[in-house]
């Protein structure tokens, strides 16, 4: 597919260049002419890797999963060490010959991790992925035991391309349900790096199949072949021999079609098999299943005249196959599932004289494109039978019809189309990695003396700010990376930190209370100085009689969203629903939401749609009321606020001369600056300690 730009870039190559050399001056020898003929740089395998990564794990685990043949599917445990390791011997390969602005483009499933494994070692790295066969269902995705890292290998990559957007729709919904990252439609945001994601239907190298359409070896064959086919009418089917090709069942339609139509003498099906993985056992039986059935069939159709099914088990000269395409006066093309499935279109792409029709499984990415083929279900034999008659029965001008327009978006979106348009998407991308970003044109003047305040205050929301959002909140308690993060803190003489949270009193004095930061629990409804003993209201005559109301709407909601449950604290009541399907979960949120404004209108509360969470708590009670509190208490210099949440943005309305505001998070915010994640926050927090600032990205001093 990429034969037809190798002329518009300076294309290197990097592969297993096939076989096993175990001499390494051999290797040596291959890698100079490699290099220098053909400029690609091999990746040498050995013969245990070649079974456990590529038979294995790639073609007996990975490749069943991804066309929904669970039942295939195989694993074992070394298979994906041996997968990480060839995948780390292609980063090896590659990172000590590419150069910082160079695009990497990585093809499909066989390198699910390398585009992780090169982020790790160069972020700077333009890496863009594409996957060749389809991406299933979410419910199967799931099966895989490595589907976590898998996903998480992929999306390092900056430009990750499909077929079809069907496949790219399951991607989305893998990464939402197995990782929690919820994704745009055309992007995925994680931590500081975004995932670009688009559809690219690959094409056929159009030119090669005009250029040979007109070499005298295709016109011999065609005319060799119109002899022995004269009088016949002959139906094509190319493929290699995979068991998601659909073989068997066509050969029970053509038994069907043979039964019922008296065409023995005049019909002939060409198979031409191509002999794929014979080192995989599902694919030993299958041949040995085709073989049989073609010889079952043959034995009761077979007349004198003509043996209706001929069957090839093996590859074909280029020109025998555009002769073949040529001739064919129907393809049959039925696989159960097909990432996109080119011999549909080389077969299009070769109706010159004729017009040959199509025969097209609905399961095949090209059946997006190919909308004037007969469109059959792979599974219904007897619709793939009456296609077959459908198809000799057409008049010559309605298969005209049918060809033409198919023929001509064959010809425009070819391979040099389908590859010029990833590579220019992805070298059009950004993929800059800054930590802190400013949201809005800040006054950098308003900064500067921050740096130098000799009196500080940090008001820092908890979770999703300082700790990773995780399915079970009791599990968010501060981990080594922030307790040290914490320990810096609490040094700092100059500097006040508050905890300002969401959470009980309870979870505050378990996770914090050993630190000399003030907490202020419940979204600033409590709190309590280091040392103290007793929580303490920041405003004493908050109304709190409209809870019960609000828990009876909640647990209605709970009974009807598995998954989800209420947490009812002191001044709030919260809906979590974590733990259920994201979109249901979000989609129940929206109505409960839509409910509470209604029922809620008169009474003393504020509704929050928070992560995972609705949260009704009351108007007298919120982070920035508190913040408030303390700001007149205490005379700040400088006041830092961080939160990743709605209820945080309270925090960064508030007017104070010195006021720096942080959003923890992509979304919209009031803050001045955003950074993607609480790693990268932390990370900030601890350089600005160990440096003594805090604003450097934006200070640039
Ligand atoms: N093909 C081939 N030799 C043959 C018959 C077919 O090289 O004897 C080629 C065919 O022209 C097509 C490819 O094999 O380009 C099959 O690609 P497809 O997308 O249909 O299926 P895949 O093998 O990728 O699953």
């Amino acid at each position: 597919a990429l034969a037809g730009i190798e002329h518009l870039y300076n294309l290197h190559w990097v592969g297993w260049p096939g076989g096993i050399v175990h001499d390494a001056a051999r290797q040596k020898e291959l890698k100079e002419t490699l290099f220098n003929d053909y400029k690609y740089l091999p990746v040498f395998l050995t013969k245990k890797q070649i079974d456990d990564y590529y038979n294995g794990f790639s073609n007996s685990s990975l490749w069943p999963i991804l066309h929904y043949m669970t039942t295939y599917t195989h694993y074992e445990d070394k298979w994906f060490e041996a997968y990480k390791t060839v995948n780390q011997l292609f980063a090896e390969t590659i990172l000590s010959f590419a150069h910082e602005n160079d695009l990497l483009w990585i093809h499909d499933y066989h390198l699910m991790l390398l585009p992780a494994l090169l982020k790790q070692r160069n972020p700077k790295l333009k890496i863009g992925f594409f996957l060749h066969t389809p991406f299933p269902s979410y419910e199967v995705f799931r099966c895989h035991p490595d589907r976590e890292e898998l996903l998480k290998g992929v999306l390092a990559a900056d430009l990750v391309g499909f077929h079809t957007f069907g496949y790219l729709r399951h991607f989305r919904s893998a990464v939402l349900r197995l990782l929690s990252i919820e994704s745009e439609i055309n992007q995925i945001k994680y931590e500081n790096h975004i995932t670009h994601i688009g559809v690219f239907p690959i094409g056929i190298d159009a030119h090669k199949f005009e250029q040979e359409m007109n070499s005298r070896s295709y016109r011999k064959c065609r005319s060799d072949y119109n002899k022995i086919y004269e009088g016949k009418k002959l139906i094509l089917c190319v493929e290699r021999l995979d068991y998601t090709k659909g073989i068997p069942r066509r050969l029970d339609a053509i038994e069907l079609f043979l039964s019922r139509y008296d065409e023995k003498d005049h019909i002939v099906f060409v198979f031409i098999c191509v002999p794929s993985r014979g080192e995989v056992p599902e694919y030993q039986d299958l041949i040995e299943l085709v073989e049989r059935r073609v010889g079952e069939i043959n034995g009761k159709y077979s007349t004198i005249k003509n043996v209706p099914i001929q069957f090839l088990h093996k590859s074909v000269p280029f020109s025998q196959l555009c002769a073949l395409y040529t001739l064919a006066d129907a393809a049959l093309v039925t696989p159960l599932i097909d990432g996109m499935n080119l011999v549909a279109k080389e077969y299009i792409a070769c109706q010159r004289e004729k017009n040959g029709v199509l025969i097209l499984s609905e399961f095949a990415g090209a059946a997006h494109e190919l909308f004037n083929a007969l469109v059959v279900n792979p599974y219904d034999i007897k619709q793939i039978c009456d296609s077959i008659y459908q198809a000799l029965t057409l008049t010559e001008n309605y298969k005209k019809e049918l060809i033409q327009p198919m023929k001509s978006r064959v010809m425009k979106f070819d391979s040099v189309h389908w590859s010029r348009s990833f590579i220019n998407e992805l070298s059009c991308l950004d993929i800059s990695t800054d930590e802190i970003i400013p949201t809005r044109d800040v006054n950098i003047g308003t900064i500067k003396p921050f740096v130098k305040a000799c009196n500080i205050a940090l008001f820092l929301d908890y979770d999703g700010t300082l700790t990773e959002i995780v399915k079970n909140p009791a599990d968010a308690y501060p981990h080594d990376d922030l307790r040290v993060l914490f320990s810096r803190l609490e040094k700092q003489e100059t500097i006040d930190t508050y905890i300002i949270s969401g959470r009980n009193c309870a979870d505050m004095d378990q996770w914090f209370s050993t630190y000399s930061f003030t907490l202020i629990a419940e979204h600033g409804y409590y709190f309590k100085y280091a040392g103290q003993t007793s929580w303490s209201l920041v405003d004493t005559k908050a109304d709190l009689s409209w809870k019960p109301a609000i828990i009876r709407i909640f647990e209605l909601f709970t009974a009807s969203t598995p998954g989800s449950v209420i947490e009812e604290k002191t001044s709030s009541v919260v809906w979590h629903y974590r733990r259920s399907d994201p979109e249901f979960g979000d989609w129940k949120a929206n109505e409960l939401v839509g409910e509470l404004y209604e029922m809620a209108s008169n009474l003393p509360v504020a509704i929050h749609r928070g992560k995972k969470i609705v949260e009704v708590c009351s108007t007298q009670i919120n982070k920035g009321m508190a913040v408030e509190y303390f700001l007149h208490k205490h005379d700040y210099d400088a006041v830092l606020c961080a939160g990743d949440d709605e209820t945080d943005e309270n925090m960064f309305r508030l007017d104070h001369k010195q006021l720096v505001s942080i959003k923890i998070g992509n979304e919209d915010t009031l803050a001045q600056y955003k950074v993607s994640s609480p790693r990268l926050f932390r990370d900030y927090l601890k350089r600005a300690l160990e440096r003594n600032w805090f604003m450097e990205a934006t200070t640039n001093e």
